[in-house]
């Protein structure tokens, strides 16, 4: 199950979920590799930082314009 549309790692990434540096246009780094093991705290379609919370089944980021994503939202996407 792929992220939904519009949600901090939905489409394409423009910023880095670890740093919240603008990433490069030719830098296709499959984040959402990686996640799973380690929350994002930026958006990675706005740079700001996110809300995380790290609960015992996984956790949620939020992002204050793109709202909220769970783990479990992304664990068929790895
Ligand atoms: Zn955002």
């Amino acid at each position: 199950m792929a992220p939904r549309d519009g949600g901090p790692l939905g489409g394409e990434q423009r910023f880095s979920v670890y740093t919240g540096a603008e990433l490069a246009s030719d830098a296709a780094i499959p984040t959402a590799a990686q996640l799973g093991l380690e929350p994002p705290r930026y958006c990675g379609q706005c740079g700001r930082r996110m809300i995380v919370q790290i609960d015992p089944v996984g956790w949620w980021a939020q992002c204050s314009r793109h709202g909220r994503i769970h783990s479990n939202e992304i664990a068929g996407y790895r």
